[in-house]
């Protein structure tokens, strides 16, 4: 059968010609689908769904923030009462401050309070996107915006598109996006009814082409709470909670000074489940302490310690209280214990009586000192050292470099700054410079070991009783070394100063 041979090797060949042209029609078809397909976000999506929940009193503490704010709600609510006096409002705001401070949740309340339509995109969703798509992400969240407004367009997350082009890492798409990015911020006409609100954790990472008038020109600190603040927040985040009568929220207030809104809110769901777990009706305070332990030290890990690592970690702990006790004010001890929790393996805990934002140069001498007699208990007493101080050395370096390079605290100057980015400092400057800060510890730790080794017979009460109680409390510790003189370089403290916001 000749012929059908013939017929079957004709349509094969055609089959093998024609199949790859087929076969890559039909890729480009699909690749086009998906193209066509991604950028197309509903505005639905690019809600926020639970802004709807969050109203100022949801917020604590942030009371600056929060005033300022309220501008941008009253003119959001009342648009011709500010149009009418030719008032320019601020249209691009940008929050920054640490993360858990509130930046997110203040812009929700924003959108919530003003009744405006409220656009929110993570930036950090950008970037891990098609190349092109960014942008067009970006352009279609203020088309959507304008065609709603009033409204309010919220970039979560700035850094993730605005970090400065200087550093590495930084990829063309990125590129393209924070340029659309401006573009849309410089397309505001005046009586645009669009307000733009931006969150970062820094406000020096970000491309300062961001932070020109118009754009994000009106910059708002969000700072971790102060005492009264932190009490607030408290309030907020047991209310609807039952709570025993012994709960005292201020003095827990009082010994949570550096954390944020967020560890708060973290202790009062701890808090809540270490009730629940023993089937109570009420969170009693010895939960919220329990809670706040876990949140300040990493949760609680069962883990063998060996006698001989106990004595090694009783001697460090009980050289930082013991160096605290003789810095008088610097860093009050509250409590110290052997018994390890997360990363650390004992810990101890020094929380200021008071929040404080000045600091004398010999306090934070003090400080350094105190951080680093773990390790200089280790080294008096058993001639060597291990490597449990990372975390201590890593304070004490961080705060020497804070005073060389930005408090202007060493020999070599005085009345200005050398920060690493100030690149107008001559090499010998930089030399002069990281040698005073290696100045610093070395002395701290010489200064530590110096008072460890002076008071050997109180170091070694202290570390007997933690090796036999585990866990000290203040009382305990100030019973044991209450005859000691204190030794501090700070003779007296700068009082509070709230006015001083921490940047
Ligand atoms: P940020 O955006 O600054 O990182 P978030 O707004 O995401 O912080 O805060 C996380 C959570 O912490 C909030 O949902 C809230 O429960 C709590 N929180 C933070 N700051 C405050 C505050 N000032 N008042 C009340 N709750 C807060
Ligand atoms: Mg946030
Ligand atoms: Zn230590």
């Amino acid at each position: 059968m000749p012929h059908l041979g013939h017929l079957i090797h004709v349509v094969a060949a055609a089959a093998l010609t024609w199949l790859p042209v087929l076969f890559f029609g039909l890729i480009c078809y699909l690749l086009w689908r998906t193209v066509q397909m991604m950028p197309r976000v509903k505005p639905a999506q690019l809600r926020t769904e639970s802004s709807a929940s969050v109203s100022w009193s949801d917020v604590a503490g942030a009371e600056e923030a929060k005033a300022e704010l309220l501008e941008v709600v009253d003119f959001l609510r009342h648009p011709k009462r500010f149009e009418r006096l030719g008032a320019r409002v601020p249209k691009g705001i940008l929050l920054y401050g640490p993360p858990g401070t509130g930046k997110t949740l203040l812009a929700k309340a924003v959108a919530n309070e003003s009744g405006a339509a409220f656009y929110s995109q993570s930036a950090s969703a950008f970037v891990e996107m098609f190349a092109g798509l960014g942008a067009s992400r970006i352009r279609r969240l203020f088309k959507e915006a304008r065609k709603h407004a009033p409204s309010i367009v919220f970039i979560d997350e700035l850094d993730a598109v605005g970090a400065a082009r200087t550093g590495h890492g930084f990829n063309r798409e990125q590129d393209q996006t924070l340029n659309q990015l401006l573009v849309e911020l410089d397309g505001f006409g005046v009586t645009d009814q669009v307000v733009v609100m931006g969150a970062s954790n820094r406000l020096q990472d970000l491309d300062p082409a961001l932070l020109r008038p118009g754009r994000f020109d009106r910059q708002m600190l969000v700072a971790p709470p102060d005492l009264a603040g932190r009490e607030e927040i408290l309030q907020v985040h047991t209310r609807g909670k039952p709570l025993a009568a012994d709960v005292d929220l201020s003095l827990i207030a009082r010994q949570t000074a550096g954390l944020t809104g967020a560890d708060l809110a973290n202790i009062c769901n701890e808090a809540a489940i270490f009730a629940g777990r023993q089937q109570l009706q009420y969170i009693r305070h010895v939960d919220f302490e329990n809670a706040m332990e876990r949140v300040v030290a990493g949760l609680q890990q069962r883990r063998v310690v060996t006698e001989k690592e106990k004595r090694i970690l009783a001697y460090h702990e009980g050289g930082h209280a013991l160096m605290s006790h003789l810095m008088g004010d610097a860093l009050p001890v509250q409590k110290v214990t052997i018994v390890s929790r997360g990363q650390a393996l004992g810990y101890t805990l020094n929380l200021p009586a008071e929040d404080r934002y000045l600091h004398t140069k010999e306090e934070l001498v003090d400080m350094m000192t105190i951080y680093l007699a773990g390790r200089a208990a280790e080294q008096v007493v058993f001639g060597r050292v291990t490597n449990g101080a990372a975390n201590d050395l890593e304070k004490a370096t961080e705060l020497a470099r804070e005073m060389v390079f930005e408090f202007g605290m060493s020999e070599i100057v005085t009345s200005r700054t050398m920060r690493a980015d100030n690149y107008s400092l001559s090499e010998e400057t930089k030399r002069l410079r990281d040698q005073e800060q290696a100045r610093l510890t070395d002395e701290a730790y010489d200064e530590a070991i110096r008072l460890l080794n002076k008071h050997r017979g109180a170091l070694d009460r202290l570390a007997g009783a933690l090796l036999e109680k585990e866990t000290l409390v203040r009382d305990e510790i100030e019973a044991l070394v209450a005859d000691l003189e204190p030794e501090s370089h700070a003779s007296e403290t700068v009082g509070t100063v709230r006015a001083v916001a921490a940047d």
